[in-house]
């Protein structure tokens, strides 16, 4: 059994940009641990930023129970101008050592939205900091702006269903914007990019990752970007 760690800079993060990912870690016997760093207070478009923490934290909680995640934490870092700021990394060096996750996921450091940039970036200052000998490896997902470069493609068909239905439970964020229009796209891009590769037999890449989300997913070296709008996704 492998220990995973999803680093969600956001509620919907996680089954958006590697719900696929997840449930089939979760089916392979695998502990999946989801840290949202902040409580998308800043998403509530219309609503008071108590009562969409409340809410999209109830939503993080039923999309966890759809992919069968076994412990979700909720971090109250400021939606919108999260900081790679060196508490932050501490505290999640410290989190790391006590969870010993074998492999973290966590959004690529070239996206568009800062708070997803400055979660990558915390995210590799803190794994930095982690023994060589214990020191996990860390996997980057997209949400909205596609990977430049894709080291691994994850085939996610089996599981893809579940995977909708865990964004579908991110309701208050479906309801305001094309999250599963967008993934058709992305699923799309990425089933045409997987059969592009194929034929030409790269060969398969590794150290570093990144997991997707359609029915595919990408492995990488370094953490990449890939984006959603401020606007549609905080
Ligand atoms: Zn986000």
């Amino acid at each position: 059994m492998k220990r995973i760690l999803v680093v969600s800079p956001h509620p919907d993060d996680e089954s958006v940009g590697c719900g696929g990912t997840v449930r089939r870690h979760v089916l392979a016997g695998d502990h999946v641990h989801v840290l949202f760093l902040t409580r998308g207070e800043g998403g509530g478009h219309g609503r008071p930023p108590q009562e969409t923490a409340t809410l999209r934290k109830a939503e993080a909680e039923e999309a966890g129970a759809i992919l069968g995640v076994a412990e979700l934490e909720f971090w109250e870092e400021p939606d919108g101008a999260l900081s790679a700021e060196a508490a932050l990394v501490s505290r999640l060096g410290e989190r790391i050592a006590a969870l010993a996750p074998s492999l973290i996921y966590v959004t690529h450091d070239q996206e568009t939205h800062p708070d997803h940039q400055a979660a990558a970036q915390a995210v590799r200052l803190a794994v930095g900091g982690v023994d060589p000998d214990a020191r996990p490896d860390v996997l980057t997902y997209e949400i909205w702006t596609p990977l430049q470069q894709v080291d691994e493609i994850i085939d996610i068909t089996s599981v893809v269903a579940v995977k909708r239905r865990a964004i579908r439970a991110h309701a208050s964020q479906c309801d305001v914007t094309e999250i599963r229009a967008m993934h058709r796209v992305h699923t799309r891009r990425r089933s045409s990019r997987s059969r592009a590769d194929s034929s030409r037999r790269r060969p398969p890449l590794s150290t570093s990752s990144t997991c997707r989300g359609g029915r595919s997913a990408t492995r990488r070296r370094r953490p990449r970007r890939a984006a959603c709008s401020p606007r549609r996704h905080r």
